[in-house]
């Protein structure tokens, strides 16, 4: 699923907004028979309230077609179920080898990855959450596996219960609500059980999961790879689990300020890991937004329509709906 941020949020009265964002970039430099000539400079973007669709991402100079905007490390990032044995437990890469499915360790595809993941990875061993996961393997839920991450890495100290905060949440039906109160038991009970110390969990509580897993849900970006040496190896042990292609799913800062569009000037992708890469599609001027499209832009416009209002809760409003296709 992608972002929202229709609504006009908390911002409603700043005219310009400048957020300090805990990404990185590596556009902006002229190319020169492959050189880069000057170093990285800030992304040529800034986050400014729309007309009528909220905070958006706006160009602040000409964006060439073709061109590297940014590129976007994620918050929090989880594989899917399926894939927990076949991709780097934290940036999500696939191996080259798939490990045993009874191993009791994951696996990370470098000593990097494995050394950042190594404080919050000590505390999710720590906990069985079995039950948690069983609960969101027959549910075919994949969003309380990003909540149980954040929380290991809240309790851990790498990285704050406030840290999405920012983004805007999914309205929440009385059902779904009830739905996380049950997850919400399951996993304190996990953390409970494991002897965490009351104060480092003092954060994890209803109203905070309620409200960290409202933002996810329409914040998170299903990741899907393209192929590499072992794809069909991988698709084979992953079908045996459940069909399900993403290799896993992340939630991102500045890509989710993006709006949507159905034809879009932008589009997000994914190359060898989770870390995205936002890519001009055409040539953007100054001053005009920059947006995404949220859903397969090949559906006709009724099935887009619907699937942004449920999935979304807006109605599309972009030229090429008004214009009928
Ligand atoms: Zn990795
Ligand atoms: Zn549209």
């Amino acid at each position: 699923m992608l972002p929202l941020g229709r609504l006009v949020s908390q911002f409603k009265n700043q005219k310009n907004l400048h957020f300090a964002f805990a990404f990185t970039f590596s556009t902006a430099t002229n190319h020169h028979d492959g050189v880069k000539l000057s170093p990285p400079s800030p992304p040529p973007i800034r986050v400014a309230l729309t007309e009528s669709a909220g905070r958006g991402v706006f160009a602040t100079r000409r964006i060439g077609a073709g061109d590297l905007v940014h590129t976007a490390h994620p918050l929090v990032s989880h594989p899917s179920l399926s894939a927990i044995h076949s991709v780097c437990y934290l940036c999500l890469r696939k191996l080259a080898f798939v490990t045993d499915s009874q191993a009791q360790s994951v696996p990370f595809c470098s000593e990097q990855c494995g050394e950042q993941a190594k404080v919050f990875y000590e505390v999710e061993r720590k906990v069985d959450s079995s039950a948690y996961d069983d609960y969101c393997r027959t549910r075919g839920l994949k969003y309380p596996l990003l909540v149980r991450r954040l929380a290991c890495m809240v309790i851990s100290g790498v990285a704050s219960s406030d840290c999405l905060d920012i983004l805007q949440p999914a309205r929440l039906s009385d059902y779904m609500i009830l739905e996380m109160e049950e997850e919400f038991g399951l996993l304190r009970s996990a953390f409970t059980k494991a002897n965490i110390m009351d104060g480092q969990i003092a954060f994890l509580t209803k109203q905070w999961y309620t409200s960290v897993l409202a933002r996810i849900r329409i914040n998170a970006f299903r990741i899907e790879l393209p192929g590499g040496l072992y794809e069909d190896l991988l698709k084979s042990a992953a079908a045996s689990v459940e069909a399900e292609d993403a290799v896993g799913n992340a939630v991102y800062m500045l890509p989710s300020f993006y709006n949507h569009d159905c034809d879009p000037n932008v589009h997000i992708i994914w190359i060898e890991n989770a870390n995205a890469r936002l890519k001009a599609l055409r040539d953007i001027e100054a001053g005009e937004e920059l947006r995404i499209c949220y859903i397969d832009a090949s559906m006709d416009r009724d099935a887009r329509q619907t699937l942004l209002c449920e999935g979304f809760g807006f109605q599309c409003c972009c030229l090429r709906c008004l214009s009928g296709d």
